[in-house]
């Protein structure tokens, strides 16, 4: 018998998996399933890239100064009050680590982010899921579920894989009503996909008691370089910044990261023509009797009659060479998570469901 053992929770915890990127035996594989950019990343941004190559000998700086100069400019933030890391992934980990341990409790909701769960295991803390009010964050549900050993609740705005917002009355209502020894973490994955959303600015400016997260993986299209942000107020990322690795982001991260922020041409581009296209989608799946709320992030959640369907229709795209996200793991057995590609692949993907459905 084997005397080491890991720590508490971490048997607990579900290996993440992500799909795979291309369908056997199929020349050409579209990937609607991991809210990628089909625009790729900035021209400026890939040119920053290449650049780098000269400088891989040398450490990165530890305070990621221009990086976080360059977030605040766009945002009008206090750049010492940015801090970056691997993914926002790696941010969500520094608040997790520095905040909850064993005996803690970590909210998370129904249909909220594989990580949280993942996270609060990995630190001894106890992760308690709070259901969702039709598919949308409750925040009543989750004031009745916090104790006094809440430390964090976690909430993705907008939702994935629902795509829902919730408006900022009630991000600030859940703020006010959370035990004081709690942090409520906005992760904003997909808030450049949020028309007038800004990913709860305002509210980390009022209350001391929440930080906001945000990725350069899906609208800037940088997902493959991992690079991610937060934002709160001095005293938290203070304690953040002492239990993240000074070399945290390679120089590559950091100079890529800065010239895609300074390229907001680009962004506005990626974000209107997104719109566009989900708009289209989004009309298109429901004209073929598929359930679809309105989303206000890079991809459609389109509901089916039964789980069966949803299987059946996730084969016939895979027959068509199209690969989406089954989401039963986060609370839809009838569900496709489907990523709103260019134009082209939208009309695909409508195209398959249409013929799937029987409209077309
Ligand atoms: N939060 C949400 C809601 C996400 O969907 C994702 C990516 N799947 C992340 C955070 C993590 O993104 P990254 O680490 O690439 O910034």
């Amino acid at each position: 018998m084997t005397k080491i053992t890991p720590q508490p929770g971490i048997m607990e915890i579900a290996l993440y998996k992500s799909g795979e990127a291309v369908i056997a035996g199929k020349s050409e594989t579209l990937k609607l399933s991991a809210n990628e950019s089909p625009y790729g990343a900035s021209d400026k941004a890939k040119a920053a890239f290449a650049r780098s190559a000269a400088t891989l000998h040398r450490y990165p700086g530890t305070d990621h100064a221009d990086l976080r100069a360059a977030i605040a400019e766009v945002h009008g933030l206090d750049p010492a009050r940015v801090i970056c890391g691997v993914g926002s992934d790696e941010v969500l980990q520094f608040v997790a680590q520095a905040y909850a341990g064993a005996g803690d409790e970590v909210i998370h909701t129904e249909h909220g982010f594989a990580m949280y769960p993942i996270l609060a295991h990995a630190v001894g803390a106890t992760p308690v899921c709070v259901a969702e009010r039709d598919r949308v964050v409750d925040v009543d549900a989750i004031l009745s579920a916090c104790t006094a050993r809440t430390r964090i609740v976690f909430i993705a705005n907008p939702g994935n894989p629902t795509g829902t917002i919730l408006p900022e009355a009630e991000l600030a209502r859940l703020a006010e009503g959370l035990p004081e020894s709690a942090i409520l973490v906005l992760d904003g994955a997909y808030t450049e996909f949020a028309d007038g959303y800004d990913g709860g600015v305002a509210l980390v400016e009022a209350r001391e008691n929440v930080i906001m997260t945000r990725t350069f993986s899906k609208a800037y299209g940088l997902g493959g370089l991992r690079i991610g942000w937060g934002y709160a107020q001095g005293a938290m990322i203070e304690v953040l910044n002492r239990i993240r690795q000074p070399f945290n982001l390679s120089p590559t991260q950091l100079a890529t990261a800065e010239a895609a922020m300074r390229d907001q041409e680009w962004l506005t581009k990626v974000v209107s023509d997104t719109a566009r296209n989900r708009a289209w989608l989004t009309e298109a799946l429901r004209e073929t009797g598929v359930e679809v709320d309105e989303s206000h992030a890079n991809f459609v959640l389109a509901r089916f009659g039964s789980e069966d369907e949803a299987a059946a229709c996730d084969a016939a795209l895979r027959a068509d060479g199209i690969i989406v996200r089954r989401v039963g793991g986060y609370g839809f057995p009838n569900g496709l998570r489907i990523t709103v590609g260019e134009e082209s692949a939208c009309r695909r993907v409508a195209h398959v469901i249409g013929l799937f459905k029987g409209v077309r």
